[in-house]
């Protein structure tokens, strides 16, 4: 393992860190063996934001006796809705948040948190919320010896650069990934981490599969993927997201390439067409739906459907307890869509092409 350190934490954390959004829905054995795997290789730094018991509780599993190797980072304002589909939803009530942070240390067997984020702030309202109500929780969380470091997570990059001016926090979680290469906005918030000496974490940095799914050749790789995100300033580690031990071994990978491989700039050539994120990324930060529809996994079927993988849209699409004619055009998951995406017209569009 390569090591960093997370900015002002001062931590050394490994460049290569594990996402769980891939695990989520895994079997426990699964999610066991690829933690466990990741410990063995040197990761050291994991972020487990979702609050479903399941993953929660395999993580538990995997880093017992191991807890104080590594970074855990979880995330205050992360919590899901109980019922047979158990979606995540974010929060700003202060006792759901509350509760779910001791549910987590309870199911990870330990006593603290690495680093707490305020969790996924991009509007400008929220960001009042977040920075005041939930950061005062935050710090007594920290006052209790329950958390070391406070961290911002977002995807948008004025809210961002406001957190991490502001002083409060000493990480930030963001997505970097080629498709959003030299956006201005982007480039200014890294520069102001390295400024204020706030340390990266670099996520979805394959823009949630999308990269590897449309673009993969010889030159866009999950090495030149995680190369990218870690030749950006102030990126500390950067988290993967892995659903099995041979996706993790290909962000492992990235440890013993060559220089060729971990060169992205082939990568950049080629999709240098490509603009800022104009499509989803699959990250269910829209949820919850009222009807219970998995937002991000029927827009992955659509485009796979709109790529012409018309039977493995279909496969994944009736894999899925909710069909997208459930919608109910209600607008909510619009509302919180990072990207200000569609997805109402996308579960539309999803029940003319998938039913
Ligand atoms: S618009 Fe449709 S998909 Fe979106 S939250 Fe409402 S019911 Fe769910
Ligand atoms: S519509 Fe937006 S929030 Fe929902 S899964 Fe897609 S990118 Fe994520």
């Amino acid at each position: 393992m390569i090591y960093r350190t997370l900015g002002r934490t001062g931590a050394p954390v490994g460049v290569i860190g594990l996402g769980c959004e891939y695990l989520i829905n895994q079997p426990a054995s699964q999610i066991v063996s690829v933690v466990r795997e990741a410990l063995d290789a040197g990761v050291n730094y994991f972020d487990l934001f979702y609050a479903q018991p399941a993953i929660r509780d395999a993580y538990g599993e995997a880093l017992a006796g191991r807890r104080h190797q590594v970074m855990v980072a979880g995330h205050l304002g992360a919590s899901y809705q109980d019922g047979p589909d158990g979606q995540y939803a974010r929060t700003r009530d202060l006792a759901v948040s509350e509760a779910y942070i001791h549910d987590l240390l309870r199911r990870l067997r330990t006593d603290y948190l690495d680093v707490l984020f305020l969790h996924n702030c991009d509007e400008p309202d929220d960001y009042e919320v977040v920075i005041t109500r939930h950061r005062e929780l935050a710090e007594r969380f920290r006052q209790q010896g329950k958390a070391r470091y406070l961290g911002f997570s977002s995807h948008t990059p004025a809210t961002a650069l406001r957190a991490v001016t502001s002083g409060a926090v000493e990480v930030l979680m963001f997505p970097i990934h080629l498709l959003e290469h030299a956006q201005e906005e982007r480039t200014a918030l890294l520069s102001a981490c390295v400024e204020h000496n706030v340390g990266v974490v670099a996520m979805k940095p394959y823009a949630g599969g999308k990269i590897l799914q449309e673009h993969a050749s010889a030159a866009v790789t999950p090495v030149a993927c995680l190369s990218y995100a870690l030749a950006q300033f102030g990126v500390a580690t950067v988290v993967p997201g892995a659903a099995n031990l041979a996706q993790l071994r290909d962000a492992l990978h990235y440890l013993d390439a060559t220089a060729a491989e971990r060169d992205f700039s082939p990568a950049l050539r080629q999709l240098g067409a490509v603009g800022a994120t104009s499509a989803c990324v699959y990250c269910n930060h829209c949820l919850p739906c009222p009807v219970g529809i998995d937002i991000g996994a029927v827009t992955r079927a659509l485009d796979l459907a709109r790529r012409g993988a018309q039977e493995a849209a279909r496969q994944a699409y009736a894999r899925l307890a909710t069909p997208a004619s459930d919608c109910l055009q209600c607008g909510d998951c619009a509302s919180r869509c990072p990207w200000h995406l569609d997805p109402p017209a996308a579960m539309a569009a999803a029940a003319a092409l998938l039913e």
